[in-house]
């Protein structure tokens, strides 16, 4: 295994990873990068063991409904980088079992890859989304062949792939890409039905990073983004050469689907399970301030709160449920089921809104004015701030503000603004988790119920 320090060296490889504009030599003096590759570096750090064959004890398949259920609290705690390796193992996992018989050709290549993975200690990031150019075209459509990842040419040793994905959480971060269709191709679509490992490294990957960290200011000001930040990727692919045993599918169309269906329940499962956490936290930050504000006991705050606690505990339900009906691989892994996650991934995304509006309703204004923590500092300010934002009753005016600071942070600034789109968007938008209920609803049932209670049942 590979303890912070080594993991840090070990991404000075060659790699092609810019921000803002620049070519970056080293991700650690770059207050963009340097705060999440620190937070991966303590990942490895909390894992580390020295024995010989010793591997992430997190980095492996539940095999028991109880495993998968005790598994979340430990995934809360992963750093994203592990979270999303973790992901994507399990994905090429589950991959695996259902190409059984269809494509068996790529099974020994992917149980070898996550075996050669788990003992080096490697992270892989999840890249499926593709650039998709114009959403009402199929790949084999655009205008432009490149809008979605494909194979231009192959050889006895491999193949080379051209494309772009895009939004890809930790890219920079990682060794390895996950490279997965994104959807089902057709046939006349086999260069676009590609799955492959593809390392960071590789000559034509170059990767760009956004980042809602907080470049300037003081970090006091910014009490969550300032220490938990993750930068998102375009990773683009020119030409670049992966050798045959990191290809784990390569021209089925008919399996495309597969991976992302694969990855999509690992992904939800990270994503509702956050959700949970996340809308527990703004049922806290919407009591502590209505209880700092002096308006706990005011009836309609009080069923504001009421309506956000009963939203947490109905997330935390589909979350169990989504466990409790956890359904098996031919190899005995157990994943979240479909259903359940999709419903609740899309009632966490469609509320999340709501949660915000009730806690910024609650809050008041200063969500966005509270005086900045120097300003609290400036001896002339400080008796001022303390006199006009404290509440009585033992609440000062630091208190107050540090929890508008924390408000504002994680719903109203730059990371806020990031978990307005990211709780939409990660892991396919609503109308995804909208055709996967569709699909898997029992409509049969209901309809009976309803010809019934029309007294047309036969
Ligand atoms: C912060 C963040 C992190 C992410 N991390 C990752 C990651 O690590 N790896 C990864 O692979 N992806 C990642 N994603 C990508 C995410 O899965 C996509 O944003 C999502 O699938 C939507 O794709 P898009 O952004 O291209 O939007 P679009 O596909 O353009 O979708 C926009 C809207 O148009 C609708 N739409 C698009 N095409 C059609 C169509 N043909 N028919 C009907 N409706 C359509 C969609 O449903 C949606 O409502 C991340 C996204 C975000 C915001």
């Amino acid at each position: 295994m590979l303890t912070g320090q080594e993991y840090k060296e070990s991404l000075k490889d060659g790699r092609k990873v810019y921000f803002q504009g620049r070519l970056i030599e080293d991700m650690d003096a770059e207050p963009g990068l340097s705060v999440p590759l620190n937070a991966v570096a303590d990942g490895y750090d909390k894992y580390y063991s020295s024995a010989p064959d010793a591997v992430n004890p997190v980095v492996s398949a539940p095999r028991s409904v109880q495993e998968l259920r005790d598994r979340i609290p430990e995934l809360m705690e992963l750093d994203l980088v592990l979270n999303v390796t973790y992901q994507s193992l399990m994905t090429v996992l589950v991959a695996a079992g259902r190409l059984e018989g269809a494509a068996p050709q790529y099974i020994p290549r992917i149980e070898a890859y996550v075996e050669k993975a788990r003992r080096e200690d490697i992270r892989i990031t999840e890249c499926i989304t593709d650039a998709k150019g114009n959403r009402s075209l199929h790949p084999g459509k655009q205008e432009d062949p490149d809008a979605y990842v494909r194979v231009v040419s192959r050889s006895d040793d491999g193949v080379v792939i051209r494309g772009a994905k895009l939004h890809i959480s930790g890219a920079a971060l990682g060794h390895d890409l996950m490279v997965m269709p994104t959807k089902t191709m057709r046939p006349g679509e086999e260069d676009y039905a590609i799955a492959c490992a593809v390392p960071v490294n590789s000559p034509g990957v170059h990767i760009t990073n956004t980042t809602y960290h907080p470049l300037h200011g003081d970090p006091r000001d910014y009490p969550v983004s300032s220490h938990e930040s993750m930068p998102d990727s375009m990773c683009i692919f020119d030409d670049v050469f992966v050798p045959n045993e990191r290809v784990f599918l390569d021209g089925e169309t008919e399996h495309a689907a597969v991976f992302a269906h694969s990855l999509g329940l690992w992904e939800r499962l990270g994503g509702i399970s956050f959700m949970v956490q996340q809308a527990d936290e703004l049922v806290g930050l919407a009591h502590l301030i209505a209880e700092a504000n002096g308006t706990a006991k005011v009836s309609h705050v009080r069923e504001k709160i009421d309506e956000m606690m009963i939203h947490a505990t109905l997330l935390r339900a589909g979350l169990e449920a989504a466990i409790a009906n956890a359904h098996s691989t031919p190899e005995g892994y157990y994943y979240p089921d479909d259903m359940f996650t999709n419903v609740t991934k899309y009632q966490g995304a469609s509320q999340f809104g709501v949660m915000v509006r009730h806690l910024h309703d609650i809050a008041g204004g200063a969500v966005v004015t509270a005086p900045s923590m120097a300003d609290f500092e400036n001896p002339t300010l400080h008796p001022y701030l303390e006199k006009y934002m404290s509440t009585g009753g033992g609440i000062s005016g630091e208190y107050r503000s540090k929890l508008f600071h924390a408000i504002r942070d994680t719903t109203a600034d730059a990371y806020g603004g990031w978990h307005l789109v990211t709780n939409i968007q990660s892991g396919g938008g609503l109308y995804a988790q909208r055709l996967v209920t569709r699909k898997n609803y029992d409509l049969d049932r209901a309809r009976a119920l309803g010809l019934k209670a029309a007294g047309l049942a036969s």
